[in-house]
């Protein structure tokens, strides 16, 4: 039998940033905090986490180095300046990929010659045209930020800038960044771009936003069709957890690294929500949030 109670907001809870600073980063050297707004974390396997944590996506950009290059996933909020810190931490040749389309993950692609983005026609028009600030305002409401901006920043201009030059790539592509392989997987649902990397020789796969030790948002929608779709979402779900398995799930938001065998939990997770009668609470939006061991899930 559902059973529901309703609360205000099942995506973010007031005083989110009361779980701040998060445990598991103790178990990482911290490099330091760049422009007061990135923190950066060396995790493992020659990977630096690039953690944004004063806003409340707390979302994770990571440089993973390979001998000959290194690989920027993700660029951000766009609130700082994301290509000083990579400059910072590595003298290597960058290349620039998108996990996915959503905001707080191509704020700075402008700032880059060249992104890699999945061959999806939502994610190529928005990376050619950006996001006006009333499509991304709303991300700066109330308390969702709780440190200081930083300098320079100004949010009532807030708005994702267009990239200057995109490379679409499809479910198979390698990047070779010498020593180091990335397999891209095409995992939609979340978004209809979604991609995850798969890193073979040093067991880890990096998730994007498929998934991560926090609230999965299998409910988005957008005006120019950027759309989760939960039965696809799903389909993903099972499939990586019938194909991939591997020690270490490197996630793009609130902490980085969490088990390998999370994702069959997940997997499960979604198809018991598929198959009904789990316990779920519900909010003024209607949306609905089915809570688990290290992460929940959103649905309409
Ligand atoms: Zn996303």
């Amino acid at each position: 039998m559902n059973k529901s109670k309703n609360i205000k907001d099942v995506v973010q809870p007031t005083k989110w940033y009361s779980e701040l600073p998060r445990k598991q980063y103790e178990n990482y050297t911290k490099v330091g905090v760049y422009q007061n707004w990135f923190e950066v974390y060396r995790l493992p396997h020659n990977v630096y986490a690039i953690y944004e944590s004063g806003h409340f996506q707390e979302v994770i950009s990571f440089l993973i180095l390979g001998k000959e290059k290194a690989m920027l996933l993700d660029t951000g909020l766009g609130m700082g300046n994301i290509k000083l810190v990579v400059e910072d931490l590595t003298e290597l040749p960058v290349i620039v990929v998108n996990s996915h389309c959503h905001f707080d993950h191509i704020g700075d692609n402008y700032r880059f010659d060249n992104i890699y983005i999945y061959n999806d026609e939502g994610a190529i028009s928005r990376a050619e045209k950006g996001l006006e600030n009333c499509e991304v305002e709303e991300n700066l409401v109330g308390d969702s930020t709780y440190i200081p901006y930083p300098i320079g920043f100004n949010p009532a201009n807030y708005h994702i800038k267009p990239a200057n030059k995109i490379t679409v790539i499809e479910d198979g592509h390698v990047f070779d960044l010498g020593d180091r392989e990335l397999i891209v997987k095409h995992t939609p649902g979340h978004s209809p771009d979604s991609i995850m990397l798969l890193d073979e020789k040093n067991s880890i796969l990096f998730t994007g936003d498929t998934f991560y030790p926090a609230v999965l948002y299998a409910h988005l929608e957008s005006s120019d069709n950027v759309n989760s779709v939960f039965d696809i979402y799903l389909q993903t779900m099972k499939e990586l957890s019938n194909t991939i398995d591997v020690k270490y799930l490197y996630c793009s938001h609130n902490y980085p690294i969490v088990k390998g065998s999370k994702l069959k939990e997940a997997a499960k997770a979604f198809i018991d929500i598929k198959n009904g009668g789990l316990e779920f609470v519900e909010d003024s939006k209607g949306l609905k949030k089915y809570t688990f061991d290290e992460f929940c899930i959103v649905t309409k």
